[in-house]
């Protein structure tokens, strides 16, 4: 069965549409099935694939709402290992009109769990908001994955998201992981960037991912191709920095798997990134 990785941050404009694009068409080229799900109304994740608008293409909204299956609103990419289900504008509605409806917060899980089997990741690209679709793609997820950038009071920022991940597992979602923390638009060069990572290595142990992900122009180029990095340039810095991160999540797991399975990789850290969320220097325990 694949796993549903949710790439989430409240905070906007920090990199989680091109982690969503770049990890999941990385994943595709290492010849895994993967499904890309825009859930942002903003729809940059299908824009960034090439998709031109266009109203009557099933889309997540429909999806949603139960106007369409999952199966039905999937669209085949350039990559031919990576799918996608794209958004819409209208999905900004959904927020509102979802409240009353029933399995409000599971519309998404259950939406997308016939596909389950087919794919080995599905990557859910969220908006920059705690609002209902980003709790949907929680709740449906396996593991989150949050893209942040090393700036003073970064984890003053991201504490919100981990009350919020804290309550879903207490409650919607109990197996809900953090996957990792990745580091985006990072500049090594500078103290402050070596400074933040520091502090963020004590607070999240081994769930900060140790590829980062440098600011390069091609990674930003490449949405306005429709193309993901590894297509519009594969040999750019961003092009291969997500193409280590996919290696090193696909590493992880196939290691946690075995550990799980008790065939030990003797890698105890596999195992203390399996545990439950929370500071993992017992340093700093008001966002846990
Ligand atoms: P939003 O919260 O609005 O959904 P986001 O978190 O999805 O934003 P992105 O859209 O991925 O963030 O990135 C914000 C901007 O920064 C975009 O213009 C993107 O092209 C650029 N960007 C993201 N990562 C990098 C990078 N590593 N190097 C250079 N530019 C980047
Ligand atoms: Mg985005």
């Amino acid at each position: 069965m694949g796993r549903i990785i949710a790439v989430a941050n409240q905070k906007g404009g920090v990199g989680k549409t091109t982690t969503a694009i770049n990890l999941a068409a990385s994943l595709a080229a290492a010849e895994v099935n993967t499904l890309l799900v825009d859930c942002d109304p903003q729809s940059n994740t299908s824009s960034g694939l090439g998709l031109m608008k266009d109203p009557d293409r099933v889309n997540i909204y429909d999806v949603l709402m139960g106007a369409a299956s999952s199966e039905e609103a999937l669209q085949l990419t350039e990559l031919e290992q990576l799918w996608l289900i794209p958004s819409h504008k209208n999905l900004i509605g959904a927020n509102l009109e979802l409240v009353d409806s029933e399995r409000r917060e599971y519309r998404l899980r259950d939406a997308l769990a016939p596909l389950r089997d087919r794919f080995q990741f599905v990557v859910l690209d969220c908006p920059p908001a705690l609002d209902l679709l980003t709790l949907n793609a929680l709740v449906a997820a396996d593991g989150v994955l949050i893209p942040m950038q090393a700036e003073y009071f970064a984890l003053e920022g991201v504490s919100e998201l981990l009350d919020t991940i804290e309550r879903i597992r207490a409650g919607l979602n109990p197996g809900l992981m953090v996957d990792g923390v990745v580091l985006t638009m990072f500049d090594e060069r500078t103290n402050l960037a070596q400074q933040v990572a520091e502090e963020l290595r004590k607070y999240f142990g081994e769930r900060l991912l140790k590829t980062t992900i440098p600011r390069n122009v091609r990674l930003a180029e490449a949405p306005s191709y429709g193309k993901p990095a590894l297509v519009y340039d594969v040999r750019s810095r961003g092009a291969e920095s997500y193409i280590k991160l996919a290696k090193e999540m696909l590493d992880r797991m196939t290691e946690k798997s075995s550990v799980d399975s008790g065939q030990s990789s003797g890698q105890d850290e596999v195992v203390a990134d399996a545990a439950p969320l929370g500071p993992s220097t017992g340093e700093s325990g008001e966002a846990a």
